[in-house]
């Protein structure tokens, strides 16, 4: 089987059974919670989790950051991706409670008043995550930025959420539609509905939460059709935050190749 020059870097977790091709001809697909479980096994380790970079961003008009390591998608777009598909190359293991002090450190010294985990995907070790929210001090909003995988795939997760203080979620969607969503991730297209189950659950549990979606890739139909499936989930998501797409040069060649693949 002919497997493009993107898939080969998008499946590098070596040997990995998670990023396999398991789709037919030359489109290999992979499950994104096969893959949170395998690279969890590289980036988790019992309530400890791996990080590349602690800092304060201007992001949200200021906001103390930690940035961890690993995720279950592979972004075409992603501007980490070098962190996302090799994440045992970099960075080191930290207990949530370390984790909670050095970002709330950054708030106080920068005056900021919001916090966040970024850099790969915050809920891969999901001991961890809650660990790291119920040790930040109270006044510090925290604002979750996730893929939404994992959220929308076990409803208890987001309700473990619903104790924590100051939270706040938010469900990033990568493109309008399942065909899109797998074109660009090189996830199965079936995965594409767990984002949005995610802002079900969250709401379920009463966890604030709010969607971005990438956009730069789909037509106005997409768009529109996406935006009648938020609203039904909550009128409040009809006016959805529209994602940035970043650009470098790496991330051009990257979409360059889906271009080459027919697949954008
Ligand atoms: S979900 Fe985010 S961190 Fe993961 S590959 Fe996509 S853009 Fe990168």
């Amino acid at each position: 089987m002919a497997v493009a020059p993107l898939h080969r870097e998008r499946g590098r977790l070596a040997g990995s059974p998670a990023a396999r091709a398991t789709g037919a001809g030359d489109e290999p697909m992979y499950d994104p919670l096969e893959l949170a479980a395998e690279t969890a096994r590289a980036v988790v380790r019992g309530r400890e989790r791996k990080y590349y970079r602690f800092r304060g961003a201007r992001f949200y008009g200021g906001i103390a950051t930690a940035d961890c390591l690993g995720c279950c998608l592979r972004c075409a777009f992603c501007w980490a991706w070098k962190r996302v598909i090799d994440p045992a190359a970099a960075g080191r293991f930290h207990r949530p409670e370390e984790v909670a002090s050095r970002i709330a450190a950054i708030a106080e010294t920068k005056g900021f008043r919001q916090a966040r985990l970024s850099g790969n995907e915050p809920t891969l070790g999901r001991d961890h995550l809650v660990g790291v929210l119920g040790a930040l001090p109270t006044g510090l909003e925290f604002v979750l930025e996730t893929n939404g995988i994992l959220l929308g795939h076990d409803p208890s997760y987001a309700k473990e959420l619903r104790g924590a203080r100051d939270l706040h979620v938010r469900v990033s969607i990568k493109g309008c539609a399942p065909g899109e969503f797998s074109r660009l991730t090189g996830a199965e297209a079936e995965a594409y509905a767990l984002p949005l189950r995610a802002l079900e659950n969250l709401l379920a549990a009463g966890v604030a939460c709010h969607p971005a979606v990438m956009v730069s890739f789909s037509s106005a139909a997409a768009i529109e059709g996406l935006r009648q499936s938020l609203a039904a989930i909550d009128p409040a998501f009809e006016a959805f935050e529209e994602e940035e797409l970043f650009s470098n040069p790496a991330i051009e060649r990257r979409l360059r190749a889906l271009e080459r693949d027919g697949r954008h």
